[in-house]
């Protein structure tokens, strides 16, 4: 399972304040193996994985977020922003109808997503015609009108006497002359590339003017997608894709293919072979797809939200008011967990972020041991750290429960008071020193 390979991929980040070099590498390394699965073709992996690691190596961790979830994010809004970002709507023409030519090989998806799009654009009140241009097939013609029928939308053919250019041609020439406001050409493909399929695209454009040239992909071809596009961009032109059938298996690793080599946006997906099959390409939904990872964004995303809303500023509040207690300390260190380091928590606290790695792995081990003190104590006891200082029989119990010396007690409750009162200073705005904290 590949969300299952990710979260091995980023275990190794675990607990880290800061991504380095070194902690990097092995999570690179499933990335790269999560995108060649889902076939993004090899040239664009590397590239991509060079990217992401110039911007991971020595990114600082983010408030509430721990390294691994980090990167997580960092990997996805990677692909988010090569994808394009947001959603690219369709071109439209300054005057007169906007003219879209239907590119791909044959069996790609063309004639469908003719269609579907003339019903999108119907949807939304404009006005598409439709232009038969592939004469090689003779179902093609008959398939073109059949869904025009079905959408209710108008199809414009000439037979299969006339050249494609021609048609086009004509059929733009009847658009503008009967007020329509989008010509959608339906072109012939073939099933490989080759010199006379791009010879006769390059006539069509030159005939129709378009205002797109849409290549239609079928997202099963995987790898292959980034030669196809390379060769369509370069003897074509292409101003956008569509992406097909991808109801199916297909991870979507064509989707970065395409937009790297041509640097073309993804304007829309095919989700399946009826003709309302058909939606606006979203990046962030398509990078999650290719990561195999969209429950886990969504997971982090929520644990990042919790800890940051609900606890931290419970907690925060508590520390002003003085009330913070040892059951509170027992909430911070969970949440310490939650967040996978004590670097994540500390990042929180105003002020509090020159803190250095050693010093935080001493801490998180003292603050094991005070956990297990704690562990030890009554709940009377760590509602009141007072009853602490006041009964030395109640410390040395304490320590004999959590298997220390009556004076590691001692040494954590005087802490601890400091602690506070630290904490207290610092919340109302100073930032004095070093913090107090227990064991540090
Ligand atoms: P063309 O040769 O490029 O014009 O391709 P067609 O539009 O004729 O489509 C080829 C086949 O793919 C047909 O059987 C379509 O029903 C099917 N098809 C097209 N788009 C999709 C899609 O998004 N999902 C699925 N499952 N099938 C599709
Ligand atoms: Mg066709």
């Amino acid at each position: 399972e590949l969300s299952q390979r990710f979260e091995d991929a980023v275990k190794g980040l675990r607990g880290q304040a800061a991504i380095s070099e070194t902690n990097v590498d092995g999570a690179l390394r499933d990335v790269r193996r999560a995108l060649l699965e889902a076939d993004v073709s090899l040239p664009v992996v590397k590239e991509f994985i060079e990217e992401v690691r110039r911007k991971a190596v020595g990114a600082e961790v983010v408030r509430g977020v721990s390294p691994d979830q980090q990167f997580i994010q960092l990997v996805h809004a990677q692909l988010v922003e090569t994808m394009g970002g947001a959603n690219a709507p369709l071109a439209r023409a300054a005057e007169g109808p906007t003219v879209i030519l239907m590119a791909g090989l044959q069996g790609a998806g063309k004639t469908t997503a003719t269609a579907k799009l003339g019903l999108h654009l119907k949807e939304q009140g404009r006005r598409p015609l439709l232009v038969a241009a592939d004469i090689y097939r003779p179902a093609a013609i008959d398939q073109l009108q059949t869904l025009g029928r079905q959408i209710g939308v108008e199809v414009f053919s000439l037979g299969s006497e006339t050249s494609p250019e021609a048609i086009a041609a004509a059929g733009v020439a009847r658009g503008r002359e009967e007020g329509f406001d989008t010509v959608l050409v339906d072109t012939a493909g073939r099933l490989q590339i080759d010199t006379a399929m791009m010879e006769e695209m390059v006539r069509i454009r030159e005939a129709s003017h378009p205002d797109e040239v849409l290549l239609v992909v079928d997202s099963m071809i995987g790898q292959e997608a980034a030669d196809l596009t390379r060769a369509f961009h370069e003897q074509v032109g292409i101003t956008g894709a569509v992406l097909t059938k991808l109801d199916g298996d297909s991870r979507g690793g064509a989707a970065l293919s395409i937009r790297k080599v041509s640097g073309a946006p993804i304007k829309f997906i095919g989700t399946g072979e009826k003709v309302e099959a058909l939606q606006p390409f979203h990046p962030e939904r398509m990078a999650s797809r290719i990561l195999g990872m969209g429950d886990v964004l969504t997971l982090v995303e929520k644990a990042t939200k919790e800890v940051e809303l609900a606890d931290v500023e419970k907690m925060q509040r508590k520390l002003q008011e003085a009330s913070f207690d040892f059951s509170d300390f027992v909430q911070q260190m969970r949440l310490i967990k939650r967040m996978g380091s004590l670097g994540g928590l500390m990042k929180l606290i105003p002020g509090m972020n020159k803190i250095d790695d050693g010093m935080l792995r001493q801490g998180e081990s003292q603050l094991k041991r005070i956990e297990a003190m704690i562990g030890s104590m009554t709940e009377a006891e760590r509602r009141q750290p007072e009853l602490l200082a006041a009964q030395p029989s109640r410390r040395r119990r304490i320590a004999a429960g959590s298997g220390h010396t009556p004076a590691d007690v001692d040494k954590v409750l005087q802490d601890f008071q400091k602690m506070r009162g630290f904490m207290q200073q610092m919340t109302r705005g100073g930032m004095p020193g070093m913090p107090g904290m227990p064991g540090m």
